[in-house]
């Protein structure tokens, strides 16, 4: 199973994107309706809601929740809105569980969130899709829908900004065209990402892919926290560190980004290790890392890897302040600053890239990079200790 994040500002197209993902064949869990059904006329969500705030929020001749009347009382009173919630928001999350729990094993299970960004929710989520559209544009649709301007204006100024949306979107629709190259992208994502990302999480398979060194890529970094979110999440906390080439700005790299996963000892990693395969990030077995120094029993190590088809990862789950650990945060901070070091490791990558073009998942390019790794442990060894660059 896929969980997948759906959001976007209002009238971006969140709506269109999920019945396209419904009838491509996705399990499409819309927040909204839920929210509507918790408190549906004959519920103990509405009774609970009249005992809190009165006979006043009823519709006199239908019985049903007169959402303005509502709105106007906890409008302005967190106290009432917080009353309100702590109704609400169990109810609907007991919902979602439900209906989570009975899709299939290989459903891709799409949670049209309107407020996703606001709830800070996308680490729970294997992909976040955010959907898009300026605001002007956005007005003229819901105005076309029905919507008075008005009200469209002032919802829109009680959500999230686009820079906080970007940040979470693993995927961002660009909806500002016509709505057939909107369709097309989702199809596009549905065949290309999300139907063989899903059966990877399920077969606890990784995403490999050819190992090639490319070219510093500056959005790395903000992956790399969206990611670590997630598995920071999956994993109830814990540190994560973004580390390795990816993590140093200015350096070719192949297009992996790699992470640490803090852990207090190897046992505690492996009873992480289901957590992290349903997040997506499967165990690929028992390893140590090349000891640099010290005992080689310090050195062991549990290697994941992302499912993610269009997102390679690889997570290292090390034991913090162990030497494994150290000396990753080193390396990586070490070639922050030493540009010298930081040029001729580069050297050494994309010669030994181009040596090992033909390993499909970059073991060998790994091994062969040892050599220079070994010799780099005097030079940061030094460069610690002086404190300047070799
Ligand atoms: P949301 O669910 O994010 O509020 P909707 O999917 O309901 O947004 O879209 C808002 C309105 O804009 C709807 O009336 C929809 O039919 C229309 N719409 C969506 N995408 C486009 C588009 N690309 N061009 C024109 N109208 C669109």
């Amino acid at each position: 199973m896929l969980r997948v994040g759906l959001s976007g500002g209002i009238g971006s197209g969140k709506s269109t994107v999920a019945k396209r993902l419904a009838d491509l064949g996705a399990v499409v869990v819309d927040a909204d309706r839920l929210a509507r059904e918790v408190v549906a006329p004959g519920t103990p969500g509405l009774a609970e809601i009249v005992s809190a705030f009165g006979d006043g929020v009823l519709d006199p001749s239908s019985g049903a929740l007169d959402r303005g009347a509502l709105a106007a009382l906890v409008f302005s009173d967190d106290g009432a809105r917080a009353v309100l919630n702590g109704i609400t928001h169990p109810k609907i999350a007991a919902r979602t569980a439900e209906l989570v729990e009975s899709a299939a094993d290989d459903a891709v299970v799409v949670h049209d969130v309107p407020l996703l960004v606001e709830n800070g929710l996308a680490p729970m989520y294997h992909l976040v899709l955010i959907v898009h559209a300026p605001e002007s544009v956005r007005l003229e649709r819901l105005v076309l829908r029905g919507l008075g301007e008005e009200d469209a204006r002032n919802r829109m100024a009680k959500q999230a900004d686009d820079v906080a949306r970007r940040a979470v979107a693993d995927v961002w629709l660009d909806n500002s065209g016509a709505p057939d190259q909107l369709l097309a992208r989702v199809d596009e994502l549905w065949a290309e990402r999300l139907t063989p990302y899903e059966a990877n999480v399920r077969l606890r398979r990784y995403a490999g892919g050819p190992p090639k060194v490319v070219p510093y890529d500056p959005t790395w970094p903000a992956q790399a926290e969206r990611i670590g979110r997630r598995i920071a999440f999956a994993a109830g906390q814990r540190r994560v560190e973004h580390i390795g080439s990816t993590a140093v700005p200015g350096l070719a790299a192949k297009d992996v980004l790699d992470f640490q996963l803090g852990v207090s000892s190897l046992e505690e990693a492996d009873e992480l290790a289901e957590a992290l395969a349903a997040a997506g990030f499967p165990a690929l077995g028992v390893g140590h890392d090349t000891v640099k120094y010290g005992d080689p029993a310090d050195w062991g190590k549990r290697l994941h890897a992302g499912t993610d088809p269009a997102r390679r990862v690889n997570l290292h789950l090390r034991v913090e302040g162990g030497p494994g650990w150290d000396w990753a945060l080193r390396f990586r901070d070490w070639l922050r600053v030493d540009e010298a070091a930081r040029r001729e490791y580069e050297e050494v990558k994309l010669r030994l890239s181009r040596a090992h073009a033909g390993d499909a998942e970059g073991f060998a390019y790994g091994d062969a990079k040892e050599p220079w790794m070994a010799a780099a442990v005097g030079r940061m060894a030094a460069f610690y200790r002086d404190g300047q660059a070799s």
